[in-house]
């Protein structure tokens, strides 16, 4: 039995078109025992464009997520009314760059219909999502330097439940075909897992990875490892699903993955308390 699917998008999100009721049905017959709404609410465009008065940069720039979070929540609040069966039906977002305004972010936190948040950093700030860069064109150490000098800001606030796929950058910068040696970020990296700990928060791993062409999830083996050393003891697990097929993918191995390096327990999480699952 698969324990969770703690990170999935819907039609709420730019990029998906799923329902709800297509996702929550896939979770269903694969036997989760717990499963969650997370749609991306980016707080660097959480309000209409001309709020920030800036043109799009490109066709993929979406502003307004303010509306988006409405509609979530409301999609998710319906869903938990409806919804009959006994998987534990959870109501999260993707709350995307909460260091772009961190007030604006704990206001969030207060709505009751929330179970749930990740924390996510996708894109620096003034910068396109990692996924848009041209890794020819960048300095790609002068860009991990900021990643993680963004992500410690996101760590060190910590008001979220866990910390969304740490290591984001590096499928990108693999798929660009450019290697890195990581061994200079071990300790930034250190340093923000540190401060989840001292917060009581946790973090994810995330599977879509081993769906990509990268085929390894966020983080991987090296930081799971860290994280425990340091005392971490908080996690989640969700496939990052766009679309019902997805649901569940790679959830087996990423279960797998948190027993090897000694994690006991994956944990999903209801009005922000982390309830734990044995593996
Ligand atoms: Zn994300
Ligand atoms: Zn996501």
């Amino acid at each position: 039995m698969l324990p969770m699917d703690c990170h999935t998008h819907t039609y709420c999100s730019p990029d998906s078109d799923a329902p709800a009721g297509s996702m929550i049905s896939r979770a269903q017959a694969l036997g989760l025992r717990a499963y969650a709404l997370t749609d991306h609410i980016e707080l660097c465009r959480f309000f209409p464009q001309g709020f920030y008065g800036v043109p799009a940069r490109n066709e993929e720039d979406f502003f307004d997520y303010a509306a988006r979070y409405e509609h979530s929540m409301q999609q998710n609040q319906l869903a938990k009314d409806l919804y009959q069966g006994g998987m534990q039906l959870i109501s999260g977002i993707e709350m995307g760059e909460p260091n772009a305004d961190f007030a604006l972010a704990e206001s969030l936190l207060q709505d009751k219909r929330l179970d749930f948040v990740i924390a996510s950093l996708h894109e620096l700030p003034d910068r396109l999502d990692f996924y848009f860069l041209d890794y020819a064109q960048e300095d790609v150490d002068a860009l991990l330097d900021a990643y993680f000098a963004e992500l410690w800001k996101i760590c060190k606030w910590g008001k979220f439940d866990v910390l969304g796929h740490l290591t984001y950058p590096l499928r990108y910068i693999a798929e660009a075909g450019v290697s890195v040696d990581m061994t200079k970020w071990q300790e930034p990296a250190a340093e923000c897992l540190k401060a989840v700990i001292r917060n009581g928060r946790g973090i994810e791993i995330n599977t879509s990875g081993y769906r990509q062409k990268y085929g390894r999830p966020f983080p991987d083996r090296e930081y799971l490892e860290l994280y425990r050393d340091l005392g971490g003891t908080i996690l989640s697990l969700g496939s990052d699903a766009h679309c019902p097929e997805d649901v569940g993918g790679g959830i087996a191995e990423g279960a797998a993955l948190a027993k090897s390096c000694g994690f006991e327990k994956v944990c999903y999480f209801l009005r922000h308390e982390p309830h734990f699952i044995e593996l």
